[in-house]
């Protein structure tokens, strides 16, 4: 039995755009209509053909749907689902899968009042964007959270419980204020460690780009495809998750005060002693299937 069976997608970039084609190919007879604000988006989708319909406003894709799924930057959310909160059915789901949940829910429910919300979060992707840059499989083997607030309806919880599991995710259920903060320091804050540092290297002036990038694979190199990530995205990001995110950064500026500490006196013990912990903890995620051991972490080129 499907959890769904017509589904309205918001936003048709590379995450909008994977679960439409993870639909398609685990679960072919649904319906799926898209929307994206940019003309030039949605003509791509049409071509690409990953939609049933492409619909040319948000009202009109969302009319008869069932799920309506925002996959738009977090700071637009509440303006998306205002354009199409007079259309919205009333027995419809909505979610997004947008990377912060607390501030996403608070703009739905503002701009939904009544309205069944059940915020999600897949966390998988990539640092690529726009809808040529998608693909079906994108979410397996990948958790999904959701954040359900506390008088959600069990029943839609495990609809979409259920529609993620066919996509291929394990799915957890978590209060939308612990996932910012999980995804503060799992994700957020390694990006916003990853712009800076390739930040700096760009400004250094004593070290040529030419030099920056032919010695690149001294660990540079993995730096820079984070840093490559969609910069509205990401913008959004630390905007709307800005107190779990200003958390973490003070004590991972503590640690970082230690360790150059541990430098400066010469403690390699100390150093020594986080490396190894750190080790274990690359060694956990391999176990646990959440990456490749494959030379360069398996990234196909
Ligand atoms: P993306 O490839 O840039 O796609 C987002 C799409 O939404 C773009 O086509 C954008 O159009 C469109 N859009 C922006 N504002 C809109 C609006 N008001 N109404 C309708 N469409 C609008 O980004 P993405 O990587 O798929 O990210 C989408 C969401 O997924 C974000 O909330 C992000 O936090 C979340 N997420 C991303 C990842 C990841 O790795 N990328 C992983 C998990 C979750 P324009 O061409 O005008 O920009």
């Amino acid at each position: 039995m499907l959890p769904f069976s017509r589904i309205t997608i918001i936003g048709l970039g590379l995450i909008g755009s994977s679960v439409a084609r993870a639909i398609r190919a685990n679960m072919p007879d649904v319906r799926i209509t898209g929307y994206d604000a940019d003309s030039g988006v949605r003509e791509s989708a049409r071509g690409l053909n990953f939609c049933d319909d492409v619909a040319d406003n948000a009202g009109t894709a969302a009319i008869d749907a069932d799920l309506v799924l925002l996959a738009v930057p977090v700071g637009a959310m509440g303006d998306v689902a205002t354009s199409f909160a007079a259309d919205l059915p009333v027995d419809a789901i909505v979610s997004d899968v947008g990377s912060c949940k607390q501030s996403v829910f608070d703009a739905l429910a503002k701009a939904l009042p009544g309205a069944t919300i059940i915020p999600a979060h897949p966390v998988a992707g990539t640092e690529k964007s726009g809808p040529e840059s998608g693909f079906a499989s994108l979410f397996e083997g990948r958790w999904c959270i959701l954040t359900p607030p506390d008088d959600a309806p069990e029943v839609a919880v495990e609809r979409l419980k259920t529609f993620w599991q066919r996509l291929g995710a394990d799915v957890e259920i978590m209060d939308a204020r612990h996932h910012d903060m999980v995804l503060a320091v799992t994700s957020h804050l390694p990006h916003l460690i990853a712009y800076t540092i390739v930040g700096t290297a760009d400004d250094l002036e004593d070290v040529t780009q030419s030099e920056v990038i032919k010695y690149s694979a001294g660990g540079f190199r993995d730096f820079t495809r984070i840093a490559a990530s969609d910069p509205v995205m990401w913008r959004d990001v630390f905007l709307s998750n800005k107190d779990a995110v200003l958390e973490m950064l003070q004590r991972f500026s503590e640690d970082l005060t230690a360790l150059q500490r541990a430098i400066r006196y010469d403690k390699g013990d100390e150093l020594e002693a986080l490396f190894s912990r750190t080790r274990d903890i690359r060694r956990s995620i391999l176990e646990q299937g959440q990456d490749d051991d494959a030379p360069d972490f398996g990234r196909k080129h």
